[in-house]
């Protein structure tokens, strides 16, 4: 192989005619332009194909690229799962447990669907978060304003409110405040049972099991979509153990060789340690590159499908000035 693209995707679907347009998503037509694009330019390989590289049992072709799906959304089944088979291309797919087994909507979903429904006021949700936490009067936690401060900074791909009302949300206020207020915005913006909402988001596992079967691959994404770098050593073994457990459930049997995909892309030493432990070869990151060697198997980068083209007849220019 001279280059492995891994290529990172999420909801996927007919926008401008859902329940919730101003979520941040592909529609049908880029991701069909992006599948031209894709399969014009480089040669789709399995997690399979990757293992076994790894394992040094044959080598990759010279512009690998893989497909991964994050977070076990419908969408996959419905929208990605037939034209992949359509068009005989293989992909992988990572749901969290929770979201599968337990069919709640996982507070980082919750999150983008307040922000979907929020849409270009997101100004307003930012404020409607600093009120929030201010309104608790709790001692321990800090000002508002200071949070804002720390945390309302444009990132690759969300303005400073946006960023702000994710990161405290999903990680800067302690894990019940933050319950809390996600709860109290999940009811005011959305305003749906989330159980309802949950059967409308996920897959569930005979889905899953369906795409197994069908020459799709199903990997690890944890249990609770948490960072994994947050969690001590045992809080990490649960999480791994649970992936595991699942992917058994899905598979029929014990997963060997398997695959993890950090959720959010976090991980530490620990993390590689705990996963490699478990039978884990391939992890896959959020770190924005394109692999060049499988020298570090278990922390690939991946693109987001933001960085490719949405057609297939687009130059691969713009690209290869990113990989550089
Ligand atoms: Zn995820």
């Amino acid at each position: 192989m001279s280059t492995l693209t891994i290529v990172m995707y999420h909801y996927i679907r007919d926008l401008a005619n859902s329940r919730y347009p101003g979520i941040k998503g592909l529609t049908i037509e880029a991701f069909e332009g992006q599948l031209d694009y894709v399969t014009k330019r480089y040669e789709v390989c399995s997690m399979r194909d990757i293992v076994d590289a790894v394992h040094g049992r044959r080598a990759l072709p010279d512009h690998a690229c893989a497909l991964t799906f994050d977070d076990g959304f419908l969408d996959h089944f419905t929208v990605v799962f037939p034209r992949l088979v359509a068009r005989r291309l293989t992909a992988s797919f990572y749901p969290p447990v929770t979201a599968i087994a337990q069919r709640t909507v996982l507070e980082t979903h919750q999150i983008h669907l307040i922000l979907a429904v929020a849409g270009d006021d997101a100004a307003a949700l930012a404020r409607r978060v600093r009120a929030l936490i201010d309104a608790r009067g709790d001692a321990d936690l800090p000002p508002a304003a200071a949070l804002y401060a720390t945390h309302a900074v444009a990132s690759r791909f969300d303005g400073p409110d946006v960023t702000f009302v994710k990161r405290v949300l999903q990680k800067g206020l302690p894990p019940r405040v933050r319950g809390d207020i996600i709860r109290q915005l999940f009811d005011e913006y959305v305003g749906i049972d989330p159980r309802v909402v949950a059967r409308e988001l996920y897959m569930d596992l005979d889905q899953l099991r369906c795409m197994v079967q069908h020459g799709m691959e199903v990997g690890g994404h944890g249990a609770e979509h948490v960072w994994l770098d947050t969690l001590s050593r045992e809080g990490q073994e649960r999480e791994i153990a649970r992936t595991v457990d699942f992917l058994d459930e899905v598979y029929g049997e014990r997963p060997r060789d398997w695959v993890m995909c950090y959720p959010f892309g976090a991980h530490d030493a620990t993390t590689l340690d705990v996963v490699g432990a478990a039978g884990c070869v391939v992890g896959l990151t959020t770190r924005v590159g394109v692999a060049r060697d499988l020298a570090q198997p278990l922390t690939l980068p991946r693109l987001d499908t933001n960085d490719l083209p949405r057609r297939g007849d687009a130059s691969p220019a713009a690209l290869e000035a990113q990989r550089g």
